[in-house]
């Protein structure tokens, strides 16, 4: 069977699964709903890959744009790939970069600029210039080794100007073409030898039901083996923008599925996950560990509230002086390496000391924390919870 053949029985599998559970990849099965820490520059921030296994992290997300300028293409090859350079053998989805990209220019016009050819970025603002186009992105996470692969979208702020939306939803819709184009021609090069990851296209349109419609209606014909939801999941308030989140569920084929771009906070995940979204990513609960702001959810996640409330969960800031001193754990039905083994008040005293044990000890937890948040949506029982 042509490696095109293939893709066309994968997408066929998935169109006919009403209920799908799992993605089947190249570096193994992904169980679904599942959250996936962001490993912007091939890496877990203070944690290796030992340690997001022991959490129960299913995947990981890298950045093409991030990965591309540090440590770059050649050194990544040159250090055995992706999977290699990080021990780390499940699967690793890729982002195009696309969003980062936006976001730096958006804070600052002076770093670059966005055409119909593609972002033109200039590091630090200086008179080096690097393009990304939608085909330099998918020959990068195909070359990277890259599970699923994400093509390059041209992403907007949610309280844009309705002509910008529209812009971007055009050209989103040509750079996915192109994406298809180049992926399948990589596909087909490769030949035999060639392992193939699934390639997602990312919906755009802002807050215009109109405009995602359209973003949906021509991404769904190309035939992506799953979708993303694009553009700030927030209004400008911060809220999550439920009913537009829900809306592209119901344009996207129920067995296709549907990745929440950047959404991380437990609370937004749980949410989504109720809209019919499987898979996640954010920096938002490592970032949080770092900074201090841990996680305790001390219910049975197999019954977290259908409500829409979020008194499940509650935040521990460590570095307040109620914790100097506690022999409690973090979490009380938490069952993390650092739960089991440590206090509040000796975490307490790494963070104060800076050492990077509380930077790892944290992530750990907070990782966990979301890994069963996962696996109690999931319906799967987890060790140490409160039955
Ligand atoms: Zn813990």
């Amino acid at each position: 069977m042509s490696a095109v053949a293939q893709h066309v029985s994968i997408y066929q599998q998935a169109m006919s699964d009403k209920n799908p559970n799992s993605l089947k990849l190249p570096h193994g099965t992904l169980a679904l709903p599942t959250f996936l820490p962001d490993a912007t520059y091939g890496y877990v921030r203070s944690v290796d890959s030992a340690d997001l296994a022991a959490c129960g992290i299913g995947a990981v997300v890298m950045n093409a744009f991030h990965l591309m300028m540090k440590p770059g293409s050649t050194a990544i090859k040159k250090l055995g790939g992706l999977h290699t350079m990080y021990n780390w053998d499940r699967p690793i989805v890729t982002d195009s970069g696309g969003f980062q990209a936006y976001s730096m220019i958006r804070q600052n016009k002076s770093l670059g600029k966005i055409n119909k050819d593609g972002i033109v970025y200039h590091p630090q603002g200086s008179e080096r210039k690097v393009i990304l186009t939608p085909e330099k992105s998918i020959r990068l996470q195909v070359g990277y080794g890259a599970d699923i692969v994400v093509c390059l979208d041209d992403c907007t702020h949610a309280g844009d100007d309705a002509s910008v939306t529209r812009e971007s939803v055009v050209r989103t819709i040509d750079w996915a073409r192109r994406s298809r184009t180049e992926f399948d021609r990589l596909i087909e090069e490769g030949g035999e030898e060639q392992t193939r990851p699934l390639l997602f296209g990312v919906i755009q349109g802002g807050t215009d039901r109109e405009l995602r419609k359209r973003c949906a209606e021509e991404l769904v014909k190309m035939e992506f083996d799953g979708f993303g939801f694009g553009g700030y999941p927030l209004d400008e308030q911060g809220r999550l923008l439920t009913d537009v989140l829900g809306y592209v569920r119901e344009l996207v084929p129920a067995g296709l599925p549907l990745f929440g771009l950047g959404i991380g906070h437990p609370a937004s995940v749980v949410a989504c996950a109720r809209l019919g979204y499987d898979i996640f990513d954010c920096s938002l609960p490592t970032r949080d560990a770092r900074q201090g702001r841990l996680y305790r959810v001390d219910v049975d996640c197999r019954h977290l509230p259908r409500d829409g409330s979020k008194d499940w969960l509650s935040f521990v800031y460590i570095e307040d002086e109620e914790h100097a001193g506690s022999p409690r754990p973090i979490g009380d039905s938490c069952d993390c390496l650092t739960c089991t083994k440590y206090s509040r008040g000796f975490l307490h005293h790494l963070q104060k000391q800076e050492d990077g044990l509380y930077l790892r000890l944290a992530t750990m937890h907070n990782l966990r924390t979301m890994s069963r948040i996962m696996e109690g949506l999931r319906g799967e029982a987890v060790p140490g919870a409160n039955a």
